[in-house]
């Protein structure tokens, strides 16, 4: 079991206190390294998130001024700041990544509080310049109502942090369903809310447990008016339908497939240390982190080489171990589709470059334990399953191209469209791929994704909405018009 000050208590929060579930059922949070089960959290429903929806229409019932939100936000982010060693731990032992990643994830998160808060003044109203039809024209950012903010397991603090964040500076009040696999993290989360941050009772609460009736509550109910959720595309198209009835709002930030493209023109090196860096973070379970390397036919075998060696050099193990680069994958189902895409990749005629032969990789017996060598193949094409789908994982597979048409045809060919990279020293070309890659998040020359200061979100089925930047503060408020006649 996890011991930790930050964990008061393995349960919910609504309405200002932590509450265990109605019914007294828990499921427990493994930590995937070690099989150890860390904690036996709260499994609430249907009923807890109804009464963290009137917990927070009440919290709603007067509007805090801008300056009071500015003040929640910046001590949010203090208190991350503060406790960054004990949230990166958390999240190291239930979600697998090594100790350093966790740490850097909270300054990620701090940063979209920060953010929000220095830029909170873009929600107050404006007056237009112009005066049509003999009015002066007002322009208000109301908060929409309570919302819903549902997130995965692999970002068990960051995909939170740009939710919370953008709805607390709107003035929303929040119902938050965390990840089963990480619900650890966000527990520290509300126990900082609560003694740091003082958040006054019912602005954010915690419902950990069963997905579809918590989702259902929150999509029936009339006084929530934006669910917004980060995960599988699956799981967000069944939100699309689910929310006709009421015409709720849903913002969706959803699976990828990125390409990573690489021309003889570019600085290999710097191309193949990017990748390092944002193939192998996480275990390669981002939904940013390339999916399929598209290497220039002339420069292919060099660059294979060059990244074989860099890839042989990661140390895989439990992320608390601080010579650790690479942990375990979340669960026996995130193992089994890496394998399931590597074999069917050298199944179908691709090379292995580094890493272990499928047939030497066992299927997993246990939940836990997905320690998944990282692994790189080439001669990759499009009937391959890699190809086609997120492999969620450390497998980097290869692909050659011909020329920029060729290149743009093969990145473009998903129906994905979330983060894509190009490197090429070539700045006409690279315009070029900015307009012509059908990706929201296109970056010339890095492998960086996402930051709290500029805007993120999907194309095509990666979904719709905006987090971060100026654009992301604008996610959870009604836009308002009030002609004023002169
Ligand atoms: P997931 O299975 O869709 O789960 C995400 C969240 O939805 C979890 O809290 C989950 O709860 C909940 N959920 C499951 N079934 C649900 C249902 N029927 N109705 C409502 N909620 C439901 O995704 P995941 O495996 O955790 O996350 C990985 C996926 O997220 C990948 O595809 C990745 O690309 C994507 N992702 C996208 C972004 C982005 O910014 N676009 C960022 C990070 C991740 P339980 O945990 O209780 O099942």
């Amino acid at each position: 079991m996890i011991s930790s000050h930050l964990i008061p208590v393995a349960g919910g929060y609504i309405d200002g206190h932590w509450c265990a579930a109605d019914g007294g059922q828990t499921f427990p949070v493994i930590n995937p390294a070690t099989g150890d089960v860390l904690a036996q959290v709260a499994r609430m429903g249907g009923g807890e998130t109804l009464r963290a929806i009137s917990a927070a229409s009440r919290a709603m019932a007067n509007t805090p001024a801008v300056a009071q939100r500015r003040e929640w936000l910046e001590n949010i982010a203090a208190a991350l700041i503060k406790n960054r060693d004990e949230i990166g731990r958390i999240l190291c032992m239930e979600h697998g990544k090594p100790w350093r990643e966790g740490k850097a994830e909270v300054d990620y998160a701090a940063g979209f509080f920060t953010y929000c808060a220095a830029n909170i003044e873009h929600l107050n109203p404006r007056v237009l310049a112009e005066h049509p039809r003999d009015c002066e024209w007002w322009v208000l950012y109301r908060p929409a109502g309570v919302v819903g903010l549902i997130v995965p397991w692999n970002f068990p603090i960051g995909m939170i942090a740009k939710k919370l964040s953008a709805a607390l500076a709107a003035g929303c009040a929040s119902i938050i369903k965390p990840a089963s696999k990480t619900p650890l993290t966000m527990i520290a989360l509300f126990a900082l809310l609560e003694r740091e941050v003082q958040l006054p009772a019912g602005w954010a609460n915690l419902v950990p447990g069963s997905a579809g009736a918590i989702a259902d509550a929150l999509l029936t109910h009339p006084d929530v008016a934006v669910i917004s959720f980060t995960g599988s595309t699956e799981v967000g198209k069944e939100l699309i339908i689910k929310s006709a009835a009421q015409v709720k709002r849903v913002a969706l930030e959803l699976g990828g497939n990125a390409p990573y493209i690489v021309f003889a023109d570019a600085d290999m090196d710097k191309a193949v240390d990017q990748l390092m860096a944002n193939k192998f973070r996480g275990s390669g379970q981002t939904c940013v982190c390339a999916n399929r390397i598209l290497v220039e036919r002339s420069i292919a075998a060099e660059f294979s080489k060059r990244l074989a060696i860099r890839v042989n050099a990661l140390r895989m193990g439990n992320g608390l171990d601080d010579a650790t680069d690479i942990g375990p994958l979340v669960d026996r189902a995130g193992y089994e589709k890496v394998r399931h895409h590597l074999t069917d990749g050298l199944a179908k005629g691709a090379q292995l470059v580094a890493g272990a032969m499928a047939d030497t990789l066992p299927p997993l017996e246990k939940e836990w334990g997905g320690f998944f060598p990282p692994t790189v193949i080439s001669g990759v094409n499009r009937t391959m399953a890699c190809w086609n789908e997120e492999t969620f994982g450390p497998l980097v597979p290869i692909a050659e191209f011909d020329d920029e048409n060729d290149a743009l045809l093969k990145a473009n060919d998903t129906e994905y469209g979330l983060a894509s990279y190009i490197f090429t020293q070539d700045a006409a070309r690279a315009q070029r791929f900015v307009e012509g890659l059908h990706f929201q998040h296109v970056a010339w020359n890095t492998g960086t994704g996402p930051t709290p200061e500029a805007p993120f979100g999907g194309m095509k089925q990666s979904g719709y909405g905006r987090e971060g930047g100026i654009e992301g503060l604008f996610e959870f408020v009604n836009v308002k018009t009030s002609p004023v006649g002169i």
